[in-house]
């Protein structure tokens, strides 16, 4: 027997030893990677090598498709399936700059701005992609459905937990800010959300509303000016100005008047006066 032939009792072992430690890529792929040690094709370390490196892919597969779940992403989107040249108005630059995190990091508010069509949830969801591929957690959902699940724990006297689990995330998406105004009652429970997050933790927010609009989408023009005053304090500001997607085989068949204005989006309304909404004293680490 040559050296580097494995004995059948110590294969065995190995084999044993590889579903205790439950290991089931590497089992295997075993035998495949012994036999190309006995045939020299590959050495001894390189064989450890591809045990671990097949057992790792195996893992961080799973890991990144529970995560993914847990994260609510929905339909997969990558950066990589994104068409900049469709919307040359995006720096492909900045969103790919934006892909590394940094803003995780730092616990900052990326928002996204266009209209409908332009591709805000698909970036969102992509960069959510990212994030959770490089290990943090991620939670995403309309802002429809964050504000109905608040005024429920509110109803249920749970808010508190509610919170707090909105805050377990270390990334935030909150998906079609503007599509459904919002009850001023139910902006001041969105209000209290941010204010719990605010510099503890990202987020990114779509909108096919311009800032000036907020006082309307969220009911309440001082809500308003409550939320982008922590929104826009350590934020970055992405506007895509350009058509729809969905409708680009049928550009001609849209109407001048359904084209929204994009350049208005960014403005941000004159500070009005008035409170800041109180955060109630059900809201954690309210400041
Ligand atoms: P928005 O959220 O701005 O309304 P979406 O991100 O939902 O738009 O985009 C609408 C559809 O078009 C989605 O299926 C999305 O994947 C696709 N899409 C939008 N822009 C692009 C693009 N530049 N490249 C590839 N697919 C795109
Ligand atoms: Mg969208």
């Amino acid at each position: 027997m040559r050296d580097d032939a494995p004995a059948p009792a110590t294969l065995e072992r190995v084999r044993r030893n590889l579903v205790g430690l439950r290991m089931p890529r590497a089992l295997e792929v075993l035998d495949h990677v012994v036999r190309q040690v006995e045939r020299g094709e590959i050495g001894t370390l390189e064989a450890v090598d591809a045990l671990l490196a097949e057992e790792l892919t195996l893992r961080e597969g799973r890991r990144i498709k529970a995560a993914l779940q847990m994260a609510r992403l929905g339909v997969v989107k990558t950066l990589a399936s994104f068409d900049f040249s469709f919307q040359p108005s995006l720096d492909r630059n900045r969103i790919l700059a934006l892909a590394e995190l940094d803003f995780i990091r730092r616990h900052e508010v990326v928002h996204l701005l266009g209209p409908p069509g332009t591709g805000k949830s698909h970036l969102a969801v992509a960069l959510g992609v990212e994030a959770v591929r490089a290990g943090h957690s991620v939670y995403f959902a309309s802002l429809a459905d964050i504000v109905a699940s608040l005024a429920r724990a509110e109803r249920e006297g749970n808010l508190r937990e509610r919170i707090r689990f909105l805050c377990w995330a270390s990334l935030l998406i909150v998906d079609e800010i503007g599509y459904l105004p919002i009850t001023s009652s139910n902006g001041n429970l969105f209000f209290q959300l941010v204010n719990a997050r605010y510099e503890r933790g990202a987020m990114i927010l779509t909108s096919n509303r311009g800032f000036a609009e907020w006082g309307e989408v969220f009911g309440d023009p001082v809500v308003a000016t409550a939320l982008l005053d922590r929104l826009l304090h350590h934020a970055v500001v992405v506007q895509i100005e350009g058509s729809s997607y969905r409708l680009r085989q049928h550009v001609d068949l849209v109407p001048d008047t359904m084209r929204v204005p994009s350049a208005a989006l960014t403005q941000v309304p004159p500070r009005r006066r008035g409170r800041p909404p109180k955060a109630r004293p059900s809201a954690p680490n309210a400041t």
